[in-house]
Formats: structure tokens, sequence, C-alpha cells
């Protein structure tokens, strides 16, 4: 990569920022989104592969920059990690999700049995003041902590430092579930998961997408069903996008899915209109 990027300054010259430069002003740029209301959240459900109802719902951020138009969580996510933006991001995140799931609760009393699903950023689980941060969202919002599922990657379940696993179980204490997220790509010593609160297992869509023509992708994904299955835990697939991938799923044992084939992410009032059809849930 190049050193240095070469940009129009004002007043037709080129200046030149250091990367590091760059990356300060594309952190207050992203900072700023935040406070400023240009994050949006969409919602892509997860269904019970037997019938296709609903069971849960994954708040998924967006970021309407005004310039570049919508921009999809690859675009910023990684910055907003490296230069810890990721945590004000994140806690917007579980707010808006929050108050926009109770809102369901209420305008849908069918819905009410759903699950709310937020992912969580290494950081944020880091952070010393998690606990006391998601209680005051719950009571802020009056969502249920025993509806929330906070989804934590791999890497942070394998090695949590005390303070770390503290945390997660004070959660766990008042009733919120944790799920791995992307399960199988961090190499996880599936050891750990015997000292962890976790619920939820969310196989990496990588696995699914292998599961009709590779063997080992296969292999791996009936090992995450069988392991769910040994440790009372939930097995969501991730990135469920044809019928046949569906059937080899709960021929294994995989009851939860989430993809295109069932659902896409889409802004929060579709879902009300989506969860309205009684149907479905
Ligand atoms: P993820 O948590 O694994 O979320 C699932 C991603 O897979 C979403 O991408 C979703 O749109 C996409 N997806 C769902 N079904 C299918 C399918 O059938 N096929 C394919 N090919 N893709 C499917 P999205 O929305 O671009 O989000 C990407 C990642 O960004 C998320 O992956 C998550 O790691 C991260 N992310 C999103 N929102 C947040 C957030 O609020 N906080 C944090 N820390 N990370 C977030
Ligand atoms: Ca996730
Ligand atoms: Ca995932
Ligand atoms: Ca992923």
């Amino acid at each position: 990569t190049a050193m240095y990027a070469a940009k129009r300054g004002g007043r037709g010259r080129y200046r030149v920022y250091t990367p590091e430069l760059d990356t300060r002003a594309r952190d207050a740029e992203l900072r700023h989104a935040v406070a400023d209301g240009q994050l949006l959240l969409h919602y892509q459900p997860a269904v019970d592969l037997r019938g296709d109802v609903i069971v849960a719902v994954e708040a998924l951020v967006r970021w309407n920059h005004p310039e570049r138009g919508l921009l999809m969580p690859g675009a910023f996510i990684d910055l907003a990690e490296e230069t810890g933006a990721i945590v004000p991001l994140g806690e917007w995140v579980l707010r808006e999700a929050c108050r926009q799931a109770a809102r369901w609760r209420t305008e849908v009393p069918a819905a009410a049995g759903i699950y709310l699903n937020v992912n969580l950023s290494p950081l944020q689980v880091k952070q010393s003041g998690l606990v006391e941060i998601v209680t005051g969202i719950l009571a802020e919002t009056g969502f249920p902590a025993d509806r929330l599922v906070l989804e934590l990657t791999e890497r942070i379940v394998l090695e949590p430092d005390e303070a770390t696993l503290d945390r997660l179980h004070a959660l766990c204490e008042l009733g919120v579930r944790i799920a791995v997220d992307d399960f199988g790509t961090g190499h996880a010593a599936i050891n750990y998961l015997r000292r962890l609160p976790v619920s939820l297992l969310k196989l990496d869509r990588s696995y699914v997408a292998g599961i009709d023509d590779d063997p080992r992708a296969y292999a791996v994904a009936a090992a995450v069903a069988g392991l769910g299955a040994a440790f009372g835990m939930h097995v969501v697939a991730e990135g469920v996008e044809t019928p046949a991938q569906a059937g080899r799923l709960l021929e294994m044992g995989c009851r939860y899915g989430q993809g295109y084939l069932y659902h896409r992410p889409q802004p929060g009032d579709e879902l009300t209109a989506l969860l309205t059809r009684a149907e479905l849930l």
C-alpha cells in the first residue's frame, strides 16, 4: 500500500496526507456521523428451518453517508474498531435496536417471543462499563433482558481475560444471552466454550456455502451441529441461500437459519409489516 495518498486540497492545490492523518479524518467523520444521526439499522430475521417461523431478528448497521450514499459495515467497521469509534457506534446500535424491538413488542404482540440479536465488537466487550451500559439501555427502552442476544466474535471468546469473563457472566445473570458469531472461523479452542455462558453458535456462512459440494465444509457444519446438541446450545446457520442447504442443515440437526433464502436485511418499518403477517411467527 502507498505510504502517502495525494488528495486535492482547497484552492486547487495538492496536499499530502499521511495514512495516520487520513485515519484521523475518517475517524472524526464517523464519530460525527454517529452523533449526527447518519447511522441506521437494517434487520434480518433468523428462522426455524422447520416451518420458516421467525425466531430472532439481527440488527445490522448501515451508514447513510451524505456524499457516498448507503455504506455497508464492511466499509467502516474495521476503521471504527481500529480507532475506538466502535464504542460509541456500538452503544448507539444497541440503544436503537432495543428501542425498535420494544416498539415491535407493543405494535405486534405476536412478536413478543422473538429475540433481538446485536453484534458487539471486541472493544465493547473489553469495556469496563459494558454491563452498566446494557442495563441502562434495557431500562431506558423497556426491552426485556431475556429477549436480548449479544453476538460476540470467536476471537474474544477464545481467550477472555478474567474481567471479560466476569462481564459475560454478569450479563448472563441479567438474563441476556451470548452468541458466538462466525463460529468455525477462529479456530476456537472448543474447550473455552465450557467456561463461557454461551447459548448460541452461529455457524459461519462459509461452511453453509460449501455444504452441498465440499465434504469438509459438510463435516465441519455437522460437527458444529453435534457440538451444539452436546453443549445444549442452539445453532443458527448463517447465509442460507438455497433450499438444498436448508435440507442438509436440518438433516444434520441444525434447527435454525438466517439468509437470503428467507429474508434479507431490511429497514425497521418493513420488518414491522413482515412481523404483522402473523403466519411468520
Ligand atoms: P455478520 O454479523 O456475520 O452478519 C451477517 C452478514 O451476512 C450481514 O452482512 C448480512 O447482510 C449478510 N448475509 C445475510 N444473509 C446472507 C446470505 O444469504 N448470503 C450472503 N452472502 N450474505 C448474507 P452485513 O450487513 O454487510 O454485515 C457485515 C458484518 O458487519 C456483520 O457480519 C458484522 O460482523 C458486522 N456488523 C454489522 N453491524 C454491526 C454492528 O452494529 N456492530 C458491529 N460490531 N459489527 C457489525
Ligand atoms: Ca452477527
Ligand atoms: Ca456472522
Ligand atoms: Ca460474518
